[in-house]
């Protein structure tokens, strides 16, 4: 019994580690980086807190250096997943109602063990199977993962401490309960942190949880998994079930039981999914709650007035750190005419500098994008844009995969605003830039808000206070997250809530207590302290 209203402190967020030369993690981190190249790995499905293994699997591999295998999984079939369904029905009842502080404390315990105790492990496993630099690592899988597990925990316990008003013998409650049934999270491969976010705030709220990680981010999320259990998770509380896509439609998001729906993704998968629920409306047992961060085709837009030097640092950061696959990625730019010399030379020599090769040598900044498929799509935008007539490639372009799935910084200069590579997300190392006269600003804000179908990140670069204004009021509903004189990547938790509406997504807001009210259904109480005894109502006496 809790006699006793627990606090969790206001959380901060975890601090970046810099790897410098010869520094301690440094060291660790090259050590465990040999370790798990040298160690491979069998990972498992875990479902009600039991390892699985299937006759079907595939391995995992280095996309930096694709023969590399780094281990294999088992991919979970129909049988698994209606498995993993009852596994997560059996855990309900004890989960939602743990009491709070010790249902927090697991979330709070696992941030620590992944900060502390398996930093490196966590960082050389989602450098090595997704292809990130250290410092795009550190600040995916440890940092954001970590403000994720602390900053939801603290936001449910300023949810659940909100309750309506009293008046004379009567007591109103509100109880935030779990929803009435599971909830399927189905997580991309770009970001661990997202993963295991989308994993673990709805079962913060008290929900039980079907994981299917992406294929290509397998080790990272397997780890995160690890931790979570090390961490004093109660079996089937989340169940991790690697499978193929059309598998979790057809078993888990068509099930009666699928309360929510936790993804992030392409648009296109989350828009089949949502026709999949709508088809099956009739057949749940309670309206699903359907979360989803899809994709963006986010802009750099700068007025005549930008610091050029700035705008040019962040094109090369936004568009070209971890390839492009940032779902926040600048992906298009409208330059004015007078800027564009300058910003041109300035861009040439600072991609020059960029070297692009193997997460394990710590000088380069760009590693490879993530498969096969992803290298082919890449390239066909790139080929579509060579041969074109409305567009030209003015820096990079080159594409390699005989080692790795390598494509170039490229920067593609388009004619025209609506050119193919100008609308549509690519997700790789790919930027179109639009030069537009400078007596156009307002046409090509129009352009800017209207072109594409998505509306998730954009910045604006500008001096000028005036045009700040004008520039953020004609964009208001083109990104979810605006910046101002900054690259549109690189959200923090707890500091800039992410998300984005259009095809961009239900605009939920990752790391925000937004999301999390998503994950929970309102009991509203009333307790009379003295019942009424007598029926009628003053008015019926006439005297
Ligand atoms: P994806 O849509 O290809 O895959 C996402 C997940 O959906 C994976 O686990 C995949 O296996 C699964 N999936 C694929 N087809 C499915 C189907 N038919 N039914 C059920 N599940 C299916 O996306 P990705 O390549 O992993 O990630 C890149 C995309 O994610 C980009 O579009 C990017 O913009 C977006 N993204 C968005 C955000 C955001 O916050 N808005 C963040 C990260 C990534």
């Amino acid at each position: 019994m809790s006699n006793g209203y627990f606090q969790i402190k206001s959380p901060v967020n975890e601090p970046v580690k810099e790897y410098l030369p010869g520094s301690p993690e440094k060291a660790a981190l090259k050590a465990e980086l040999e370790r798990q190249l040298a160690t491979p790995v069998e990972v498992p499905i875990i479902i009600g807190g039991k390892e699985f293994k299937t006759e079907k699997k595939a391995k995992i591999v280095c996309p930096h250096d694709h023969q590399k295998v780094l281990g294999e999984y088992y991919i979970a079939g129909e049988k698994e997943l209606l498995m993993a369904i009852e596994a997560s029905e059996a855990a309900k009842a004890e989960w939602e109602s743990m009491p709070w502080e010790h249902r927090a404390t697991i979330f709070l315990k696992a941030a620590d063990l992944l900060t502390k105790k398996y930093r490196a492990k966590l960082l050389a496993s989602c450098m090595l199977g997704q292809s990130k630099n250290v410092y795009q690592a550190e600040i995916d899988v440890i940092c954001e993962l970590a403000d994720f597990l602390r900053f939801n925990t603290y936001y449910v316990q300023e949810i659940y401490k909100q309750q309506p008003n009293n008046s004379d013998g009567v007591w109103n409650r509100v109880e935030y309960r779990a929803l009435d049934g599971f909830v399927a999270a189905i997580t991309p491969f770009n970001f661990t942190a997202i993963g295991g976010n989308l994993a673990t705030s709805p079962a913060m709220a008290g929900n039980t949880v079907l994981w299917k990680p992406s294929s290509t981010a397998i080790l990272s999320n397997y780890y995160v998994m690890q931790i979570l259990v090390e961490a004093g998770l109660p079996a089937g509380v989340i169940n991790f079930v690697p499978c193929r896509g059309v598998d979790f439609g057809k078993h888990v998001i068509n099930h009666p039981k699928m309360a929510g729906f936790h993804f992030t993704g392409s648009t296109a998968v989350f828009n089949e999914i949502w026709r999949q629920v709508g088809q099956n409306i009739d057949q749940y047992i309670t309206y699903p709650r359907l979360v989803g961060e899809t994709g963006g085709k986010d802009f750099i837009f700068a007025h005549e007035s930008a610091d050029v030097e700035a705008l040019a640092c962040a094109i090369v950061l936004g568009a070209f750190e971890y390839q492009g696959q940032k779902c926040s990625a600048a992906s298009r730019a409208y330059i004015p005419e007078s800027l564009w010399g300058e910003l041109k030379v300035r861009l040439e020599a600072e991609i020059s500098k960029i070297k692009m090769g193997n997460v394990c040598d710590f000088t380069n900044l760009m590693n490879a994008v993530i498969d096969q498929n992803s290298f082919n799509n890449i390239k066909s935008y790139l080929e579509y844009a060579r041969e074109s007539k409305e567009a030209e490639i003015i820096i990079g372009g080159g594409c390699d995969d005989r080692i790795g799935y390598f494509v170039e910084p490229t920067v593609i200069l388009a004619k025209s605003p609506t050119f193919k590579t100008m609308v549509e997300e690519i997700f790789g190392p790919v930027i179109t830039i639009y030069v537009y006269p400078n007596d156009q600003l307002d046409e090509t804000l129009k352009l800017c808000d209207t072109a594409t179908i998505y509306g998730l990140t954009g910045s604006v670069f500008a001096q000028d206070r005036a045009a700040v204004i004008k520039i953020a009021k004609a964009l208001d509903h083109a990104a979810g997250n605006f910046y101002i004189n900054d690259k549109p990547t690189g959200a923090v938790v707890g500091q800039q809530p992410f998300g984005g509406s259009r095809a961009s997504g239900t605009n939920d807001k990752a790391g925000s207590a937004i999301n999390l009210y998503r994950w929970m259904s309102q009991r509203s109480i009333k307790e009379t302290l003295l019942p009424r005894t007598v029926l009628n109502y003053p008015y019926m006496s006439e005297k």
